[in-house]
């Protein structure tokens, strides 16, 4: 049975040696055409970690896309963007989360919203894993407009 492991990013059936590798490597299952796709992006680690734990979590999420002017980190395109930056450094994680809850809350449909969030914040697995499933909850919500 090779046909029942399928490439979260595209649903292509892969065969279970790539998709065995692929969850290991990545922590999801990808075909090769994506496993190449993210390794060779110019993303940083934490922009693919977090874009990467949004794609287990089912979040349409894509990995640089360019809206046709710049490009932003993690997009739902239409709804919401994401940019993982280290420039503010004197931005701590902890704050951060709270300006992610304070975006959701503030949310208006006419605009799409671009959260960022430090490097600092996924690096704290706590404070990660509290982003993750945050900004899951908010595509989810998004899902519905
Ligand atoms: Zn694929």
């Amino acid at each position: 049975m090779n046909d029942v492991y399928h490439c979260l990013q595209c649903d292509k059936s892969i065969t279970k040696g790539v998709s065995d590798f692929s969850k290991e490597v990545y922590g999801v299952s990808l075909c090769i055409r994506h496993q190449i796709l993210i390794h060779e992006s110019t993303a940083t680690q934490e922009a693919k970690a977090l874009f990467l734990a949004l794609k287990i979590n089912k979040v349409p999420a894509i990995l640089e896309y360019s809206d046709g002017i710049k490009t932003i980190d993690i997009a739902i395109p239409g709804k919401l963007y994401i940019e993982v930056d280290g420039r503010h450094h004197h931005h701590d994680a902890d704050q951060a989360l709270t300006d992610l809850l304070r975006t959701f809350h503030a949310w208006n449909k006419d605009k799409i919203p671009t959260i960022r969030i430090p490097n600092s914040l996924v690096n704290d697995p706590y404070l990660f894993k509290k982003a993750v499933s945050c900004l899951t909850e908010m595509c989810m919500e998004l899902q519905n407009f």
